[in-house]
Order: structure tokens, then sequence, then C-alpha cells
């Protein structure tokens, strides 16, 4: 059964630099290390760092299919649902986009980048585009609830994501997600701040969470703080 997913109007769209993206979502159901409070996709069904969803055969020879018949320049590579590192067969993902010459680009949140298992796949992606919105830890637990076998907490992630900013050689397009209420204070922002100067990056995006919106004027002012203007 081929269970990935292209946007239907658009999955091939040029970029502004006039590049053609093919986007896949490759977790038919909702997989993800967290269940998010905020989360658009409501409850996690399946909350771990892993979930298969069976063989991935057919999949890969639909997305082949995609590939040869649309020449995109890049694969974006995204959950759909959840996070696609979670998806045990991204690395084989991976390596089909790069048997046709194109390059790869992943979207997922910060958290699993840089734990065991995860890296390796990472790090082959040409691009990246992660988002992360919490470094305080209590604001970590209360929104995120990770489980507690997870051992998750908002300082080791944060480490992790940190390290492998700087062993990642690609282009690497950080998200740092405002959401009303939990971390656009002074005190939170000052925080995120922290953190983001210690992490390797190619370009930097503020924005703000769609259901907790901070108004565009704070958007604007906390990026000005976060970049250090
Ligand atoms: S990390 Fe993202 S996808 Fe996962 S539960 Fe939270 S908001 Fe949803």
């Amino acid at each position: 059964m081929d269970y990935f997913k292209y946007k239907q109007y658009e999955f091939v769209k040029a970029n502004a630099d006039d590049r053609k993206v093919l986007s896949v979502m490759i977790n038919p159901e909702k997989a993800c290390i967290f269940n998010c409070q905020i989360c658009n996709l409501g409850q996690t069904k399946y909350q771990g760092e892993w979930h298969d969803f069976g063989p991935i055969e057919d999949s890969l020879k639909g997305l082949e299919e995609r590939i040869i018949a649309e020449k995109p320049d890049i694969v974006e590579v995204t959950a759909g649902q959840g996070d696609p590192l979670t998806n045990p067969h991204l690395g084989e993902v991976v390596d089909l986009i790069h048997k046709h010459g194109c390059a790869a680009r992943l979207i997922t949140n910060c958290y699993l980048l840089g734990v065991e298992g995860h890296i390796e796949t990472s790090l082959k992606f040409e691009e990246m585009i992660a988002g992360f919105c919490f470094v305080d830890e209590d604001t970590f637990k209360l929104i995120h609830r990770p489980r507690v076998e997870s051992q998750f907490s908002a300082a080791k992630q944060t480490e992790s994501m940190i390290r492998f900013s700087h062993q990642y050689k690609g282009k690497f397009t950080l998200r740092v997600l405002l959401v009303k209420g939990y971390n656009d204070s002074d005190e939170q922002v000052a925080k995120l701040k922290e953190v983001v100067d210690q992490i390797k990056y190619t370009t930097l995006w503020v924005g703000t969470w769609p259901k907790f919106n901070v108004s565009d004027e704070r958007v604007a002012e906390i990026d000005k703080i976060i970049r250090g203007k």
C-alpha cells in the first residue's frame, strides 16, 4: 500500500529561487515524540521516537514515479502528521531522492535531531527547516507533554539541538515559534535568545503559532531582540 501523500494541487511548485519542489508527506497518521496541547493536528496517535507504518516498498515506488515524471530540483520531506523523524524508513526515502540526483529537504521540529538513531539520517539532508518553541522546563513539559519514560527535558533537547547544528553541513533554517502567553514575555525571550545564540544556522525565522497568535508588532520586536539588534 502506498501511504505517502503529496500536496494535492501543488505537489510540484517553484521556490522563490525557481527551483521545482516536490513535497511528500510520509506519515499517514500522527506520529510524534510529543503530544502538544497546542498542536493543530489534534492528539498524537503514536507518541514515541519511532513508529513504523508497515512495508514501504509501494510508497517508495510511488515517490520514484513522481520524481521521474516531475523532475523536481528538490524533494521536501514532511510528516504531514507529526514529525518525519519518527518514521524508521526516512533513511530509505532520502537515499531514493539522492539516487535520482535531487536534493532533499527535511521539515521537522528540532527535538529528535541530536538524538542517537536520528542523527545519521538527518545529516543526509542538504537542507533542513527545523522549528522549536520552548526552552523553559515547566513550559516544555506543560505544552509538549513528553512521556515520562522518554526522559525528554528542555535542557537535554536544547543541548542536543545545538550539538547537531554544529555537525550539520547543509542549509539550516531555524524557526522560532512564539506562542502567546507561553514564550513571548521578556524573560522567556531572553532564554530563547540564549539558545539561538548557540545554534549554528543559515537562516533564522521568527514567527508565531497559528492558534496562540502573537501580534505582528511584538513578533517584530522579539525578532530584533533574538537577532541581537
Ligand atoms: S511537536 Fe509539533 S507535530 Fe508534534 S505534537 Fe507538538 S505541535 Fe504537534
